[in-house]
């Protein structure tokens, strides 16, 4: 809990019907002003349900079942974590706060924030601590939701073994996120009668877990001898990205998802490092570069590999190996080999490799 919390009012519950259970928008009076206890019961809800969909393991789980695995996740990591906004003050779950109107909120016609502000504002605004790791797994699930809502069934909403692995992550993020952030915030007897919802999601979580494990055990020594070309997945999550040269893919030995080498860098750039592929960071560098051995643009910046994984490296998805020995030209920023004191590459002016 954050210091912040603190300050909240007791909250004194009306009686509930159940129409008020699903009501967004629910009412509770405090002294002095009026605060809208948003809906956990709702999203507690969708995560029993993604238990429910993923029940029978990676070998069974329908498309339909894998499909609204991803919707009811999403959904519910959505309402719960608005509900944390809310209760640090209900103007932040609007696009923009300071247009907020409370008629709005009322009547669910609010433009509200996306993903992404969600997830800064949580962090910024009210102090809850979310890992690097929790807000890139939250992120990808809600543009994967979107993606399935657009295109149907695509990419990793349609593997049932990268869905399990993203769905563990985040319930297991969203387990701790209620029992730390938001059950205590809740009323005694509001908290009482969530308990048969998070046993049920607590056990849908070490079922799905289960299945997890026992495919990683499964390919575990398979993988042992490669894991100085072994990545995470952009798709599970998993440490079992392989970059296979004699195939020119990059495929998962988990989930079993695989593409050219310059696709594979590219989905590693946006769904491991966080990065845009196109866009440079702030000192100039891309995430995905032309490589300088084969000149395939599938060398991957700041890459880590299950040997080293403490490590950034440059690794090309296409010569299936960390590149050593190369570094950024301070001129261009493009990754180059340098020779003895070497600072820019030999196509920036002023190299000193014009002597060679
Ligand atoms: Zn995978
Ligand atoms: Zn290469
Ligand atoms: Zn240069």
């Amino acid at each position: 809990m954050s210091a912040a919390d603190d300050d909240l009012p007791d909250l004194d519950w009306e009686p509930r019907s159940d129409d008020q259970l699903y009501n967004p928008a629910r009412k509770v009076e405090h002294p002095g002003s009026e605060v809208f206890f948003p809906p956990v019961p709702n999203g507690l809800d969708y995560l029993v349900s993604v238990g429910e969909h993923l029940e029978l393991g990676d070998e069974r789980v329908s498309a339909r079942d894998l499909k609204y695995a991803v919707l009811h996740l999403a959904a519910g990591a959505e309402v719960l974590l608005k509900a944390r906004l809310q209760l640090e003050h209900w103007t932040l779950v609007f696009k923009d706060p300071g247009q907020a109107k409370r008629s709005e909120l009322e009547a669910g016609t609010l433009k509200s924030c996306g993903p992404e502000e969600t997830v800064q504002r949580l962090k910024d605004i009210a102090g809850v601590p979310i890992s690097d790791k929790d807000t890139s797994a939250l992120l990808k699930l809600a543009k994967h939701r979107n993606a399935l809502q657009h295109y149907g069934l695509i990419g990793p909403a349609a593997n049932a073994r990268a869905v399990e692995s993203q769905a563990a992550e985040v319930l297991d993020f969203l387990i701790r996120f209620l029992d730390e952030e938001l059950l205590p915030a809740l009323p005694a007897p509001e908290a009482e009668n969530t308990r048969a919802d998070m046993e049920q999601i607590r056990g849908g979580l070490s079922r799905i877990e289960g299945f997890v494990k026992k495919r990683m055990q499964r390919i575990r020594a398979d993988l042992e001898p490669l894991r100085d070309r072994t990545l995470r997945c952009p798709d599970c999550d998993q440490w079992a990205l392989i970059a296979e040269p004699d195939k020119d893919r990059v495929s998962c030995w988990f989930c079993g998802s695989s593409q050219p080498p310059h696709d594979g860098a590219t989905m590693y750039a946006m769904f491991v490092l966080g990065r845009d592929p196109g866009t440079p960071d702030l000192f100039g560098i891309m995430a995905v570069e032309s490589c300088p051995d084969c000149n395939e643009e599938s060398l991957v910046v700041g890459a880590r590999t299950a040997d080293a994984p403490d490590e950034q490296v440059f690794f090309c998805f296409s010569c299936a190996r960390a590149v050593p020995g190369l570094a950024h030209c301070t001129r261009c920023f493009v990754p180059f080999r340098p020779r003895e004191g070497e600072t820019t590459c030999r196509n920036c002016p002023g190299s000193v490799a014009a002597s060679d």
